[in-house]
């Protein structure tokens, strides 16, 4: 679980599916987010308490940077996935995405956990936990522990949940 050692968690899915939103939520108030720029055009937020590192960046648009995310997954401990639940249409985009990320040689060689938040659960229209799982394909992922859970990065709504989840199942 979290508290033992420094723990990396990258924070990662498409642009506007609430990852700035979700940090904003789990940072203590006084800590400020840092924009990290290892080169030109490349945003990496961070802030780090209590020995656990977040560190989130957008995969969308950032393809060309592509190169650099192997710096990440390879030191990371935990992985959130952000969805925007209420977008059904780059949904398909998010999936790509994700098998991008699960083939990655830093990552399917090693037993991480992921926990996948369905954000926006307060829009109308939005989909369930259960229809974000079946429409990215959750049930493919074999070799690795997962969970999904629906949040408000907003009023942060089941990010707890999610949060516990991954802490304990960071070994
Ligand atoms: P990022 O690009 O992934 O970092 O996404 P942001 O955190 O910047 O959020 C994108 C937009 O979605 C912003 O206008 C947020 O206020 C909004 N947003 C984020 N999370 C939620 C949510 O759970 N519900 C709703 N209704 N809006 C959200």
């Amino acid at each position: 679980g979290f508290g033992r050692r420094e723990v990396n968690v990258l924070v990662v899915g498409l642009d506007n599916s609430g990852k700035s939103s979700l940090l904003n939520y789990l940072r203590p108030r006084e800590t400020q987010s840092e924009f990290v720029a290892p080169t030109v055009g490349f945003n990496v937020e961070q802030f780090t308490c209590k020995g656990l590192s977040f560190n989130a960046f957008d995969m969308s648009g950032q393809s060309r940077y592509r190169t650099l995310w192997g710096n990440y997954y390879r030191t990371t401990n935990g992985i959130i996935f952000v969805i925007d639940s209420a977008d059904k249409t780059r949904i398909l985009v998010a999936r790509e995405e994700l098998q991008q990320l699960l083939s990655h040689s830093d990552i399917s060689s090693r037993n991480i956990p992921i926990l996948f938040f369905a954000n926006k659960m307060d829009i109308r229209d939005a989909l369930s936990d259960v229809g974000v799982s079946s429409a990215l394909g959750l049930d493919g992922i074999t070799n690795k522990s997962w969970h999904i859970c629906s949040s408000n990065a907003l009023t942060g709504e089941g990010v707890s949940d999610g949060i516990g989840w991954l802490s304990s199942a960071i070994k």
